[in-house]
C-alpha cells in the first residue's frame, strides 16, 4: 500500500495532534483543563433538540436530502441575510446547505484551484483555508496580516496564479474583527485581480461591548465576486450538528455544488429542519451567548494582564490570543502551561506568523476557567 504523497507531505490536523499530547497528559492522571479546542460547552437550546426530535420522526426525511440544501432551509438563511444584514439573495441561486462550513471551506479549494493555482490565506488563520488549497494541488500563499490582524493588501503577492482570497472575522485565531472598510478593500481586491473572495463568517454573531459584525455581502456588488460560509455550530451551540451555508456568488455556489454533489449527498433533512428552528426561532440564548463569552473574556484578560500581559480586550470570536511570555516560542509556552494543567493551542500552529502566540479558548465553565487562570499565574510566577 501506498498513500498520496499529497497526504504525506501534510502535517497532522492541528487538533488531531494537540489532542494526542492532551490525552497522554491525562492518561499520566494529571487533571489537565483545556483551553484547546473552540468546542462550546454550552448545551444547544431545547427548542432546536425538539425539533430535530420531531423532524427524525418523521418519514420524509429519511431519503436522501436535497443536494443544495432543502428549499426551506436556503429561505431561512436568505431571510437571515435579510433580518440581519439588510441583504437580499436568492435562496435557489446563491446559498447552498453544507455538512458543516469545514466541509464547504475544505471543497471549494477543489472547485477553484487547479494545480499550481494559488490561495492568498491570512497568516495566522483557520488551518483549513491553506490545507485544502495543498490537497487540491494548490499553494497557499501567506496573506500577511496588519498590526490589528486584518489583511495587509498592500503586500499580499498576486500572480498570475492566484485564484482566492481567504479572509475571516471574527477571527480564529486572532479575535480581530473587521469594519465595513476592510470588506469593501478585500472586494475591490478581489475584483481588480479577478479571485473569488472566500469569507469566513463562523462567528459573525459572537461579538461584544456592542459591536456588531458586517457581512461581505453587504458590500454592494459583493455577490458577483464573494462567498460568505455560515455555520450555526458556533452561534447555537450545534458544533456536532455539522451545518452551515455557502452564500453569495452563483457561479462559485455553482463550481462548489459540481465537487460537491460528486462527493457528498448533503445533509440529513431532520438537521436542516432543526437549524431552520434555530434560524427563525427565538433568538434571545444569544444575547446570553455573548454575555457569558464576554464575562469570561473579561475574567482571562484581567487575570492575565494582572501578571504580566498586556491584552486589548478581543470584541469577537471566542478566542482570546496572546503573545507569549520571556521570549518562549508558542510550543514552549504551550508545553509550560500543559505541565501546569492548562491546555492552550500554541499560535504557530496557524501559521508562520503565529509563532510567539497562543489561543486560548473561552469554552469552559467560570470556575474551571479562573481555575485555569491561577494555574497559568502558578506557571509564569
Ligand atoms: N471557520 C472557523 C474560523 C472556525 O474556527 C471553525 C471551527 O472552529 C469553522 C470554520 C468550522 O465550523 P463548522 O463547525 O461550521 O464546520
Amino acid at each position: 500500500m501506498r498513500i498520496a504523497g499529497r497526504i504525506q507531505a501534510l502535517p497532522p490536523y492541528l487538533f488531531a495532534a494537540l489532542d494526542a499530547k492532551l490525552g497522554a497528559k491525562r492518561a499520566e492522571g494529571v487533571d489537565v483543563i483545556s483551553l484547546g479546542v473552540g468546542d462550546p460547552d454550552l448545551p444547544t437550546p431545547p427548542h432546536i433538540v425538539h425539533a430535530l426530535a420531531e423532524a427524525a420522526a418523521d418519514p420524509a426525511t429519511h431519503r436522501y436530502p436535497s443536494y443544495y440544501g432543502s428549499p426551506e432551509f436556503r429561505r431561512s438563511v436568505a431571510a437571515f441575510y435579510r433580518r440581519r444584514f439588510g441583504v437580499e439573495l436568492d435562496p435557489e441561486r446563491q446559498i447552498m446547505a453544507l455538512i458543516g462550513s469545514k466541509e464547504g471551506l475544505g471543497h471549494l479549494s477543489f472547485a477553484f484551484l487547479d494545480p499550481g493555482d494559488e490561495a492568498l490565506v491570512p497568516d495566522p488563520g483557520y488551518p483549513v483555508y491553506g490545507i485544502s488549497a495543498r490537497l487540491a494541488g494548490g499553494l497557499p500563499v501567506s496573506l500577511p496580516l496588519d498590526r490589528e490582524f486584518r489583511p495587509g493588501l498592500g503586500a499580499a503577492k498576486v500572480t498570475s496564479r492566484t485564484r482566492l482570497l481567504w479572509t475571516n472575522f471574527p477571527s480564529n485565531p486572532t479575535a480581530a474583527v473587521a469594519d465595513p472598510a476592510t470588506f469593501e478593500d478585500a472586494v475591490a481586491f478581489a475584483r481588480e485581480h479577478d479571485l473569488l473572495l472566500a469569507h469566513d463568517a463562523a462567528y459573525s454573531e459572537i461579538t461584544f461591548d456592542g459591536y456588531v459584525a458586517p457581512s461581505v455581502l453587504q458590500v454592494k456588488g459583493a455577490d458577483d465576486v464573494a462567498l460568505e460560509f455560515g455555520s450555526l455550530s458556533k452561534h447555537y451551540n450545534m458544533t456536532g450538528w455539522r451545518i452551515g451555508w455557502a452564500a453569495g456568488s452563483a457561479d462559485a455556489i455553482n463550481a462548489l455544488a459540481i465537487v460537491k454533489t460528486n462527493l457528498d449527498s448533503g445533509q440529513f433533512t431532520a438537521v436542516q429542519r432543526a437549524a431552520i428552528a434555530a434560524l427563525d426561532g427565538p433568538q434571545d440564548h444569544l444575547d446570553e451567548l455573548r454575555a457569558v463569552y464576554q464575562k469570561r473574556r473579561d475574567r482571562v484578560v484581567s487575570a492575565l494582564n494582572a501578571i504580566g500581559w498586556s491584552l486589548e480586550p478581543p470584541r469577537g470570536s471566542i478566542y482570546v490570543w496572546a503573545p507569549t511570555l520571556g521570549g518562549r516560542t508558542s510550543a514552549e509556552m504551550s508545553d509550560l502551561l500543559l505541565d501546569h494543567g492548562v491546555f492552550v493551542a500554541p499560535g504557530s500552529g496557524y501559521g508562520a506568523a503565529g509563532e510567539g502566540f497562543i489561543r486560548i479558548s473561552l469554552t469552559v465553565p467560570d470556575d474551571r476557567l479562573d481555575e485555569a487562570m491561577d494555574r497559568i499565574a502558578r506557571a509564569v510566577g
